[in-house]
């Protein structure tokens, strides 16, 4: 018999962590860039000099999210069962008939077939739209494996695009901001040292450049901030920015769970914000929520509780 074979989640967490590392090296530079921007306004040939020199990382980073994608579009298919992703029997091990042999030692089906596979045993099949864009990301990473690269031209916003378009297509239910916070705060330092504070100052960042870098409809479509739409300050979140700097402001009202209640989530906590639901006492504000101390969420005005 087979032996060792791999669960769904065994790839969809692989998968995840190559959607990751593509994730940070794109947004590093982004941030990077902007911070630049703050400080010394460069010119537009620094700002050239800049993009030309992270040309190559954003390549890796496209490389690392096609790689994520395969393993994604693997744990879907594991999901029906693993054996779907074993080749033909003329191509299996030597004897494997009669000793058990490790899953790891079958070959598996070829990349550019793992879509016919999904949409021959899923339910639902993949949307063309991402079909095409699974495609090009596989010739993409084709050519930059065989060295025909000097042209090619990579977005850093297209790296992000790219990982929340994998993570909304395959295995839905997941949240990218999430999958990465949980990474954010499991790096090896998370052992030694207490990130609560970096990793929430980290998000603060990336949620700044999402808005910033993506049209509003698509940072609604996949992390649900409504960026039109009236936002509080998150009382966690404040006190790194206090410490730290950052803008605390991407918490939003949103249905629970069980879609019936609403809380209030903050993005960067990637959680449910306990509040005080009332009316700030400030004249100019039309806040209704407060933290535990009574604190307004939107204008920081000390309001006096009652109890
Ligand atoms: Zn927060
Ligand atoms: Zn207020």
């Amino acid at each position: 018999m087979i032996t060792d074979i791999p669960a769904p989640d065994d790839f969809f967490c692989s998968g995840w962590r190559f959607l990751d590392y593509g994730w940070s090296q794109a947004i590093e530079l982004l941030i990077d860039i902007r911070i630049q921007e703050d400080e010394l306004q460069p010119d537009s040939t620094d700002i050239h000099e800049f993009w030309e020199l992270g040309r190559h990382n954003l390549i890796t980073s496209l490389a690392l999210v096609q790689q994520g994608i395969e393993l994604l579009l693997k744990g879907c298919i594991a999901e029906v069962s693993p054996y779907l992703l074993i080749t033909q029997p003329q191509q299996w091990p030597g004897k494997c008939d009669k000793n058990d042999t490790f899953f790891s030692q079958f070959r598996t089906i070829d990349a550019q077939d793992l879509i016919k596979v999904y949409d021959t045993v899923r339910e639902n099949r993949l949307s063309e739209n991402f079909k095409g864009r699974v495609d090009e990301l596989r010739k993409h990473r084709n050519m930059t494996f065989h060295g025909i690269n000097k042209s090619t031209i990579v977005e850093a916003s297209e790296v992000l695009r790219a990982v929340f378009e994998a993570v909304e297509n395959l295995n839905s239910g997941k949240r990218w901001l999430e999958v990465h916070k949980n990474f954010l705060e499991n790096t090896p330092i998370s052992r030694i040292n207490d990130i609560d504070y970096s990793v929430k100052y980290r998000m603060m960042k990336e949620m700044e450049i999402i808005v910033q870098n993506l049209k509003p409809e698509e940072v609604e479509k996949y992390t649900g901030f409504r960026v039109k739409e009236k936002s509080y300050k998150c009382p966690w979140c404040g006190r790194v920015a206090r410490k730290y700097g950052g803008e605390p402001k991407f918490v939003q009202e949103r249905v629970d769970k069980d879609g019936i209640t609403k809380s209030l989530y903050c993005f960067c906590c990637c959680e449910n914000i306990e509040t005080i639901k009332a009316d700030c006492q400030s004249p100019d504000c039309d806040s209704t929520f407060l933290d535990e101390d009574g604190v307004c969420l939107i204008c920081d005005h000390e309001n006096e509780l009652d109890n």
